[in-house]
């Protein structure tokens, strides 16, 4: 994966830029040849650095395998006793009162400023279920997560709709003289 060096930039964040530094693979020049082997031509910060555009300590993008990258991650995620459970398919998303909302654990702090009133349930393919305070939808292009919350409010809009309808056809006797 090529990834963007930026030391304050989200890598940074997550604690992973320097590893990522450390396994970034030395791909700065790119030739590009013919089918019978001739150069057609080259890319890449090597040769901008020949010519003199690039700053000491600057560097350009990081090459790294996505594989190795998630297991950076993953890593931080231990590191800060963040649990990941694998094989979870994800088939509804509910909002439920705090009540419902099993105890945080030490490792995990509250950020919010006021406590909330709701949390969120999260229901599985496997049958099982979790309750969190904030859930992210981080399940790509087609993400099932989106179309569940999409779908929810849509029908929560289409019955405020409905019922606004029928208020504005109840018409008072007074005003068809009963
Ligand atoms: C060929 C190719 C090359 C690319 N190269 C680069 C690059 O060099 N640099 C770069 O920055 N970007 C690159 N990208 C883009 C990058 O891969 C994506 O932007 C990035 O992967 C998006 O991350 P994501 O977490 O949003 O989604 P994804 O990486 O798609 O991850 C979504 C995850 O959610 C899971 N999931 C899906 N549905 C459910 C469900 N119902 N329940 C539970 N889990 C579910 C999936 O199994 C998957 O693990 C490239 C993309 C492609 C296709």
């Amino acid at each position: 994966m090529t990834l963007t060096y930026n030391p304050s930039g989200p890598l940074a964040k997550l604690g992973v830029l320097d590893q990522c530094r450390s396994e970034d693979t030395a791909s700065r020049s790119h030739y590009i040849f013919d089918t019978a082997g001739r150069v057609l031509g080259y890319y890449g910060n090597a040769f901008i650095k020949e010519k003199g555009h690039m700053y000491p300590g600057q560097r350009g993008n990081l090459r790294i395998p996505r594989q190795r990258l998630q297991q950076l991650l993953l890593r931080r995620l231990e590191a800060v006793g963040v649990p990941v459970f694998w094989g979870k398919c994800l088939t509804d998303v509910k909002v439920v009162p705090m009540a419902l909302m099993p105890p945080l654990p030490n490792t995990v702090s509250a950020v919010a400023s006021r406590p909330p009133t709701h949390c969120v349930r999260l229901a599985f393919e496997d049958g099982s279920c979790c309750t969190a305070r904030l859930a992210v939808g981080a399940d790509g292009i087609r993400s099932r997560a989106r179309r569940i919350v999409e779908h929810k409010v849509l029908c929560h809009l289409e019955q405020r709709q409905k019922r606004a309808r029928q208020r504005a056809q109840r018409v008072p006797l007074s005003l068809i003289h009963i």
